[in-house]
């Protein structure tokens, strides 16, 4: 029932939308366009005001027509940049390509495409389909640590169980599992001396966070990952540095041992502190809590039962990012993120496949249409 070219002009045209992080004012009144002349009456929160940006998080509550419990389908209304002057070109092998200056932004322009395509078809009164009550999210600032989602006001949500189209892997693949992320930065303050005549007078901010760095374990550390991922510091080559900041992340499928380690983490940049006599300003931040949903539950026997029916294979799997569904366990609704088939994202050399994006639309049907 899905209409393939109907599905991929509605792609072309959210990619030529302009839709930066807090910028998605234009593609969030295209999507409401869309969803009013199905019939479907969107409600846009305050998010905008709250983060600065031009537009809020999208909401539409569907009726249903079986008495069914509703299930909610989101996707995210922004792109990593380059996201302005985006243009889909398609070609023989029905790859969908950005001209090469820009990301494509299938991640999550896919997602949006396929959940539209799907209500189009829902709503259609050709098909007189009978299916449960829906609720759509599109939400802004996703790609800045889910900006926009944080902000969203939970309690409106009637469902239960949430699929979430944000996923770069073959279609038929959901993560159940994600990990918690937390952020950290170890601002060193020394004493500026000059390198010449004062040397002695100094306090190396350089080499004390270089004598930490150097004692942190990064990569795999036991069920972690640990990355030191920025340094900076210094003023000039004839000073002695007052300054060095360095920051980086801790992530693991584990809440509390993330925790321990940035624990661990700590201790070090305190004790290279001390034993330089800098001063430490040392802050962490939880991006995200770590999540996991049972294969066993009903969102995802219901995403195997959808795969079986558009006959293709289910793979549950974890995943090593953070995303819109880590707010939605958090909050007590049962989420699985699943495959539009995208690849390559936050490169221009993101693509998708034209059959991958009617695939998952498909797959939003069925998930849609499932008795389960
Ligand atoms: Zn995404």
């Amino acid at each position: 029932m899905i209409n393939k070219e109907r599905l991929i002009k509605s792609f072309m045209e959210l990619v030529a939308t302009d839709n930066p992080s807090y910028g998605e004012r234009a593609i969030c009144d295209f999507i409401t366009a869309r969803l009013r002349s199905l019939g479907i009456t969107p409600y846009e929160d305050d998010t905008a005001s709250k983060i600065g940006g031009s537009a809020g998080n999208l909401y539409a509550y569907v009726e249903g027509t079986l008495d069914l419990p509703p299930i909610l389908l989101s996707a995210h209304m922004d792109t990593v940049e380059p996201s302005c002057g985006k243009r889909a070109v398609i070609h023989d092998d029905g790859r969908i390509t950005s001209d090469g200056k820009t990301a494509l932004g299938a991640d999550d322009l896919s997602g949006v495409a396929a959940i539209l395509e799907a209500l189009t078809v829902i709503k259609s009164p050709d098909f007189n389909i009978k299916h449960r009550p829906i609720e759509v999210l599109f939400d802004s600032a996703e790609e800045v640590y889910c900006d926009g989602i944080r902000n969203f006001d939970f309690s409106m949500l009637k469902s239960k169980e949430a699929y979430v189209f944000d996923l770069s892997e073959s279609v038929g693949y959901a993560a159940n599992e994600a990990p918690a992320i937390i952020s950290f930065k170890a601002d060193f303050t020394g004493r500026a001396a000059h390198a010449a005549f004062t040397p002695d007078e100094g306090i190396h901010a350089i080499k004390t966070a270089a004598a930490a760095v150097s004692q942190i374990k990064c990569g795999h550390v036991d069920n972690t990952t640990v990355n030191i991922g920025t340094i900076a510091g210094g003023s000039a080559d004839n000073i002695i540095p007052e300054r060095c900041t360095v920051t980086g992340e801790v992530r693991s499928f584990n809440s509390a041992d993330a925790e321990m380690r940035l624990c661990e983490i700590e201790a070090v940049f305190r004790s290279a502190a001390a034993d330089f006599s800098c001063k430490l300003d040392f802050s962490s931040k939880t991006l995200c809590d770590a999540y996991y949903v049972d294969p066993g539950h009903p969102v995802a026997q219901r995403f195997y039962k959808a795969c079986d029916s558009i006959g293709i294979k289910a793979t549950i799997c974890r995943t090593h990012g953070g995303s819109d569904n880590n707010h939605f366990v958090r909050h007590g609704i049962n989420g699985l993120v699943v495959a539009t088939g995208m690849r390559g994202c936050h490169s221009s050399r993101e693509y998708i496949n034209s059959d991958d994006l009617a695939l998952t639309s498909e797959l939003v049907s069925s998930l849609i249409l499932s008795e389960v």
